[in-house]
Parts: C-alpha cells; sequence; structure tokens
C-alpha cells in the first residue's frame, strides 16, 4: 500500500516535471480526443487563443482556433481538425492578434481507439517577408469584408437587408444629435405580391422585387438609405428633411414609380403587371425613439394603409397607436368569445308598417370588452376577418342565434330569423353544407331563416357565392341583399341574382325626407323590387314621417328605432334560459 502511494507520488512529481518543461517551450503544444475536443495543452497554447487553459479544455478546437486564426485558403480551420488524417500532416495559419504565421503540425496517438491528436503551434513569420504577411492579412480582410457584407445586404436585390438598415438608422439617429432636422422610416410594402409569385412563379416574382428596387432608388436623395427586409417590404430611410411633410412628398414619388406597368423579361407569355404599394411612416426629430421602434411605427402605420387602399401613405400618430390598441382588445374580446363558446347577440324587430307586427328578427352581434364597454359589431366582424377568424365567428353566431330561437320558442311562433354573413363567409364554400347542418341540429325549419348577405360578396366571388346562395335557396332558406343602395347595384344584377328580398340602406331611410332625389330612388326601388317580386325591408327607420312616407310608396316592412332598438334575447324573444351549445357547433 505505502510503496504504491510511493508510485503514484513519484508519478506526480515527473508529471509535475513534465508540466513545467513543457510550459517553458515557445510552440504551442494540444492533444484532442478522438471527437477533436482538448485534453491538455500547454501555456503557449493558452497564449495563442488568449484564454485560460480551464476555460480551454473540454472545447472543440476548431472552434478556439476559428476565433483566433484564420486558416489557410486550401483547408480550413474546421477541416483542418476534421480531416486528421492517418499520418499527420501540416498546415499554416495567420493568427490576427498580433499579425503572426502559424505553422500546425498534428499527428495521431496511436495508444488508443479512436486515436487521439497533438497538435503543435509553431511561429514561422521569420520565414515570411513582411510584404507577403501584409498581404495575406489584407486578402483576409477583404474575405473578412466580402462575409460582412453579406450578412447584411439581400442577395436577391443587392440592396442592405434588415441588419444593414438597423446600422443605418442607427448612424443616422446618431448624426441627428448633430444636425437637427427630421428623419423618416418609409415602410412600403408591396401589395398582393404573393399572387405574383403564385401566378407567375418565383422567377417573376424575384425579377420584380429588382425592377422594384431599381424604379425606389430613383427616388433617393445622396443620403438616403433603401433596405429589403425581405418579402415584398422595402424601408426607405430618409434624413435631413426639412419638415416632416417632405416624407409624405417622397411616398408619394415612391407609388408614381412603383405604379408603372411591368413586364417581365423571361415570361413566354406577354404580360403587365402593375405594382402598387402600401407606405406607412414613422418620423423622428430627435425624440429618443430607437431604431426598432421607429421602425415597429412604421410597419403599423404600413398596416393601416393596407386597410384603406383609398390611402395608399399613412403617417404614424397618436391615433393610429390608440386604433391599433382598440382593435387588439377587440380581438381579445373575439378570442375570448370563442375559446368560451359564448356570445352575446341582439335582436332587432323586422315589422310591418302598417301595423307594427314583429314578422321577424334581425340577430345582430354585440361583442363586449372585457371592461363592459360595447364594441361596434362592424369593428367587431372587420377585426375577425383581418385576423383569419371569420369562419369560426360566424359559426358561433349561427349557434347562438339558433339556440337563442329554441330556448325562447321563437320558432314554434312562426317569427322568422335573419342572420349576417360578410364577405368573407361567403367566399369559403361549404357555407351551405354547415347551415343546413346546424338548422337540422336545432330543428329550425329552413323557411323561417334568413341569410343576409351584401352586394361586395356578389361582386368579388359572384360565382363562388352565387353557388352557395343557389344552394341555401334550393334547401329552403331565404335570401336577402343587405344595405341596398350603397354598393354598385345594377339594374342587371337584381335581375340576376339568386335572391328573395332587399333590405334598403338607413341612409336612404334618414335624408328621404329632405331629398327629394333619394325620396325618389326608394319609390323606384319599391317599385322595381315589386315587379321582380322580391319583399322589401326599409331599414333605420327612427320617424314616423319616414314610416308614413314609406308606407305610401308601397313599402311594407320596416326595421329602426322607431319600432325597437337591437334587444337583449330576453327582451325581444321572450326568456331564453341559457344553455350549453351542442357538441359540434355549426
Ligand atoms: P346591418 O346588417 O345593416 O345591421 C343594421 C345596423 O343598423 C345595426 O348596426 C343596427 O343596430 C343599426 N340600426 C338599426 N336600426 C337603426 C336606426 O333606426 N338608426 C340607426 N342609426 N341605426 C340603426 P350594428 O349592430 O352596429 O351592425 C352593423 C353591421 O355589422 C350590420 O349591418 C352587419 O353588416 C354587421 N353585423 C352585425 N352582426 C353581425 C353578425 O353576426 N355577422 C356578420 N357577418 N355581420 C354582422
Ligand atoms: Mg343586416
Ligand atoms: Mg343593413
Amino acid at each position: 500500500m505505502n510503496e504504491e502511494s510511493g508510485l503514484v507520488r513519484e508519478l506526480r512529481r515527473s508529471l509535475a516535471r513534465l508540466e513545467l518543461a513543457l510550459a517553458q517551450i515557445a510552440d504551442g503544444l494540444a492533444i484532442t480526443d478522438g471527437q477533436g475536443q482538448l485534453l491538455w495543452c500547454n501555456a503557449s497554447f493558452e497564449g495563442l487563443i488568449g484564454r485560460p487553459r480551464l476555460m480551454l479544455l473540454g472545447q472543440p478546437l476548431a472552434a478556439l482556433l476559428r476565433d483566433a486564426v484564420d486558416a489557410d485558403r486550401g483547408l480550413g480551420v474546421d477541416g483542418l481538425v476534421a480531416a486528421r488524417p492517418k499520418g499527420g500532416n501540416v498546415t499554416t495559419v495567420v493568427r490576427r492578434e498580433p499579425l503572426q504565421v502559424v505553422e500546425i503540425h498534428w499527428r495521431p496517438v496511436h495508444l488508443e481507439q479512436p486515436a487521439p491528436y497533438v497538435f503543435t503551434f509553431h511561429d514561422v513569420s521569420d520565414r515570411v517577408s513582411l510584404e507577403e504577411l501584409r498581404h495575406r492579412s489584407q486578402e483576409l480582410m477583404d474575405q473578412q469584408l466580402a462575409l460582412a457584407e453579406q450578412v447584411h445586404t439581400c442577395p436577391v436585390t443587392g440592396l442592405p437587408n434588415r441588419r444593414g438598415l438597423a446600422i443605418a438608422i442607427e448612424d443616422a439617429l446618431v448624426r441627428l444629435d448633430r444636425h437637427p432636422g427630421w428623419l423618416a422610416v418609409l415602410f412600403c410594402d408591396l401589395n398582393r405580391f404573393k399572387e405574383v409569385n403564385d401566378t407567375y412563379g418565383h422567377r417573376v416574382g424575384d425579377q420584380l422585387l429588382i425592377e422594384l428596387a431599381q424604379r425606389m432608388k430613383e427616388v433617393l436623395r445622396p443620403n438616403d438609405v433603401l433596405a429589403r427586409l425581405g418579402g415584398d417590404e422595402f424601408v426607405l430611410l430618409c434624413t435631413e428633411l426639412k419638415a416632416a411633410e417632405d416624407a409624405v412628398q417622397i411616398a408619394e414619388r415612391l407609388l408614381q414609380v412603383v405604379g408603372r406597368p411591368w413586364r417581365p423579361e423571361i415570361s413566354d407569355v406577354p404580360f403587365v403587371i402593375t405594382p402598387q404599394v402600401s407606405v406607412g411612416i414613422s418620423l423622428c426629430n430627435g425624440c429618443g425613439l430607437s431604431p426598432d421602434q421607429l421602425l415597429h411605427d412604421a410597419d403599423l402605420a404600413m398596416y393601416e394603409a393596407k386597410r384603406r387602399p383609398d390611402r395608399p401613405v399613412v403617417v404614424f400618430d397618436e391615433e393610429i397607436a390608440r386604433t391599433l390598441e382598440w382593435r387588439v382588445q377587440i380581438r381579445s374580446a373575439l378570442e375570448q368569445a370563442l375559446r368560451s363558446q359564448q356570445l352575446t347577440m341582439h335582436y332587432q324587430p323586422v315589422v310591418e308598417l302598417a301595423s307594427g307586427r314583429v314578422v321577424a328578427y334581425e340577430a345582430l352581434v354585440r361583442p363586449q370588452h372585457a371592461d363592459g364597454r360595447l364594441v361596434s359589431s362592424a369593428d367587431f366582424i372587420a377585426v375577425a376577418e383581418t385576423s383569419g377568424l371569420i369562419q369560426a365567428l360566424g359559426e358561433l353566431v349561427v349557434s347562438q342565434v339558433l339556440q337563442d330561437a329554441r330556448h325562447s320558442g321563437l320558432l314554434e311562433r312562426g317569427l322568422g330569423l335573419a342572420v349576417n354573413f360578410s364577405t368573407q363567409q361567403l367566399g369559403c364554400s361549404g357555407l351551405a353544407k354547415e347551415l343546413i347542418a346546424a338548422a337540422r341540429r336545432f330543428g329550425c325549419p329552413p323557411a323561417l331563416l334568413t341569410v343576409e348577405v351584401t352586394e361586395t360578396a356578389l361582386i368579388e366571388q359572384p360565382e363562388r357565392t352565387r353557388e352557395e346562395l343557389a344552394q341555401l335557396r334550393q334547401a329552403g332558406f331565404r335570401v336577402v341583399l343587405d344595405d341596398f343602395g350603397i354598393g354598385y347595384s345594377s339594374l342587371n344584377w337584381l335581375a340576376e341574382l339568386p335572391i328573395d328580398g332587399l333590405k334598403i340602406d338607413r341612409s336612404f331611410t334618414a335624408t328621404m325626407l329632405e331629398d327629394r332625389r333619394r325620396h325618389a330612388l326608394i319609390a323606384a326601388v319599391v317599385n322595381l323590387a315589386r315587379e321582380l317580386q322580391l319583399e322589401v325591408v326599409a331599414e333605420g327607420i327612427e320617424s314616423e314621417d319616414q314610416r308614413a312616407a314609406l308606407l305610401a310608396m308601397g313599402c311594407s316592412l320596416g326595421q329602426g328605432f322607431l319600432f325597437a332598438q337591437p334587444l337583449s334575447p330576453a327582451e325581444a324573444l321572450g326568456s331564453p334560459t341559457p344553455g350549453p351549445l351542442p357538441p359540434a357547433a355549426c
């Protein structure tokens, strides 16, 4: 036992001596395991990498070298370590700090399997002339610059990418401190670019992007920066503006240059695309905004511009911030409704104008925000449409309405129910099938259900919408055209559409007594509808005089605050006892 510990002590002593000796030599020494991870190294190797040994042990040698040296052209550092040919090898690398040429030898130690490797690092700078050393160093710097450029530019257009832009905005913000003025970020998003890619292919899409980059450069002033963030998003950074309005003028020039018709070069089929962009602008005149915030605000303003095709340029301001925040809140109310499968519907009576007798109810969604504020149904529907949740909301509306009707006994009383469907809902096939199934599940006779649609659905997707509506009518549901008069209604439409009636928009009713032309128009529509055997409902009746005038024209049905506001289910339908929805909602 004692002998053994004496042996161990002796072994330790000679190892320490060896370690001391190896620490004295100028060459770096390193031993890796079969996988290239550092098992041991001497003090010179620590110096070469610039970190203490404890931080190096167990690390992949390739990664350590990559940080400290640039390998020769022929063999990258990774390759150097990975290749480890059986007989060993030698290569030279350039150390960056201080500038040195280092020769690396390595050979396997055939004691274990997989074999560990011994690496020696020898400074051979004196063998290389100073001139050559500088030359090598310049070459390496060029390579690094080219690499850095790749990291900062978009490969398709050659413009700065998101990183390049962030650096440019940071620089511009610093300059803003020295030269007061305005800085503007113009966020441009190409409208319907996806359609170009889907229809004509990515080659044409790329070509269009290159063309747009060229065109946008036409509006650049000397210090402006144009960047491409990816997809169809371009950002123009303008500095040294005298006034905030200058940014809007630049955006308008952008719209002009982008909007010129374009014909792709590589297409066999000659076709012309007229590109359009939406532009959101954020501005700063030394207000301490970060590059991220400026970009984010411009992005939000761009979304606002996209929402309103009549305003392709939008400048970010507090109102937009509030609107967007409100929309986020509406969305959370919508998500909550979908999660809980609970939705408040209100019901507005449709009455016989002569007697005031209720013949049906129109269901109107009455969303409520968590803080109790009422959300306008039009806003609610708009958010559902833009966030892709309109299908799910539509299904919930139908289930809720049919459930309210069943619990209140409305259906037994033979009263009709009208449900609104937005353009997007009609755009998805399968609506008719779903509605038929839902009516069956709740025991609702189709004849009592009216589907209200607007003209936009019929104009945007005429074939599909007509098909769906025809199926619904075939199944016994009624279909009416809502908000008639404010869209693009043509007389042709009325003759051709698969509808049972129309609802005159409340903007006509509101002005009919003061505006003789409107009065005449309503009278003509009522007559025409009678000839075409279409039922007419006048919306938005608020006064006795309006009711009398409509009756005199022969309009027999109406809706409006004169008779009732939209009412809660209990007020309108009786006293529905809320119950769980059937499991497969719609
Ligand atoms: P709409 O279908 O034309 O509904 C009638 C709108 O006029 C309702 O507004 C109603 O409250 C309002 N109204 C009724 N009588 C009068 C009146 O005498 N004077 C005035 N000034 N207004 C009156 P609401 O509930 O804000 O709904 C707005 C629109 O939102 C609806 O127009 C409809 O297009 C849509 N909408 C409502 N609920 C739903 C729904 O469940 N699904 C879908 N897709 N759309 C819905
Ligand atoms: Mg309606
Ligand atoms: Mg309406």
